[in-house]
């Protein structure tokens, strides 16, 4: 998988940065069943760069509180979102795959980190804003600090690569400012972050308008039944100049044609069928499920394996927070004496 890179003022590209012994981290919240934007934007990446750098995943619990509250909800989407990125190619064998509250020295390094943070940096943030606006009648601190959080969290690891999508820019901006902040005050002790995008690093929604995002509803998701994902993909708005049939058609400002570019070698001709009308938008949408479906078959399967044995999901989960612990550790030791904690 291509990818390239962005958080600097040239992005470099995933291929260039130094395979040895870098690692990389991300992050994803349990927010249940993955879909095709997280897929296409991070969880493809992920996959994708276990055999290039030591690579640790986790599933953001924490982050989530500050919009889940209940207990039983987070519960059942971490699983969920553990079994889903198991079943979609993470393997235990080649990554580190952990809970983000079983290490719980990540809330420690948040508050050091706190402690060298602007309080305009978190305003400013555009994700701070907008949570305000989802959530007005429960504005609560943790959405304010929720980047010096996630700079923590990737920081403890030392970790120099993050897969993420491009609407995660801006945060890894400031965990990179966070992280000179405080190798500036201390001196030296932590990596700069550098975004690892995909080539599809922003999916747009079934409403062809806005990002594909489970609070808008306008997703994709890859791991549900056939049909579900079939009438998903049956309802996408497509090119809106097309009024019939027989109008050529404008794939570069289609949803579907922009999707078929993941799904197949041929999205050319598959534009090229849609230029000179000689497909329609239905017949350019039917391929497109046809293809997700097949493409997510296997995954498919092997997730409704996981859910039946969340036995086997947790005992990997436990067993990636454990790997965790030393790296987290000698992290918090280092930071502790550079910060003058006795
Ligand atoms: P968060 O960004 O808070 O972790 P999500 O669970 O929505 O929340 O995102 C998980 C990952 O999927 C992130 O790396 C995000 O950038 C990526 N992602 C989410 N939606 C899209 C999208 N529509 N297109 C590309 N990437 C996306």
């Amino acid at each position: 998988m291509k990818t390239d890179t962005a958080g600097s003022p040239a992005p470099t590209p995933a291929s260039a940065l130094q395979p040895s012994r870098t690692r990389c981290f991300s992050g994803i919240q349990p927010s249940g069943r993955p879909h095709l934007g997280n897929y296409l934007g991070a969880i493809s990446n992920y996959v994708a760069l276990q055999d290039r750098y030591e690579s640790i995943y986790c599933i953001v619990d924490l982050h989530a509180l500050t919009s889940v509250h209940e207990p039983d909800r987070l519960r059942r989407q971490t699983l969920e979102m553990a079994a889903a990125l198991l079943a979609l190619g993470l393997d235990p064998a080649r990554c580190t795959l952990f809970v983000q509250s079983h290490r719980p020295e990540v809330t420690e390094l948040m508050w050091l980190f706190a402690t060298v943070t602007p309080v305009s940096w978190l305003q400013r943030t555009p994700t701070y804003k907008e949570k305000r606006q989802n959530q007005p009648e429960d504005v609560n601190h943790g959405l304010l600090t929720y980047p010096v959080l996630q700079a923590a969290d990737i920081v403890l690891y030392k970790a120099s690569v993050v897969p993420v999508g491009r609407d995660q820019a801006a945060h890894l901006e400031l965990s990179r400012e966070i992280a000179r902040a405080f190798n500036n005050r201390y001196g030296p002790t932590f990596p700069e972050p550098q975004a690892a995008f995909t080539e599809a690093p922003v999916v747009m929604g079934t409403d062809g308008v806005r990002k594909m995002s489970k609070s808008i509803g306008n997703t994709i998701e890859i791991l549900a039944d056939e049909a579900t994902i079939r009438r998903q993909v049956m309802s996408m708005v497509t090119d809106t100049l097309r009024i019939r049939r027989t109008d050529p058609g404008h794939p570069e400002r289609c949803n579907v044609c922009q999707l078929h570019r993941s799904f197949g070698d041929d999205f050319e001709a598959i534009w090229d069928g849609e230029r000179t009308a000689r497909t329609g938008c239905v017949d350019t949408k039917r391929l497109l499920a046809d293809r997700i479906i097949a493409r997510f078959a296997e995954a498919r399967e092997r997730y409704a394996e996981l859910m039946a044995s969340p036995a086997t999901v947790d005992r990997i989960l436990d067993e990636g927070a454990e790997r965790a612990r030393p790296i987290a550790q000698a992290t918090i030791a280092e930071v502790r004496e550079r910060m003058g904690l006795r």
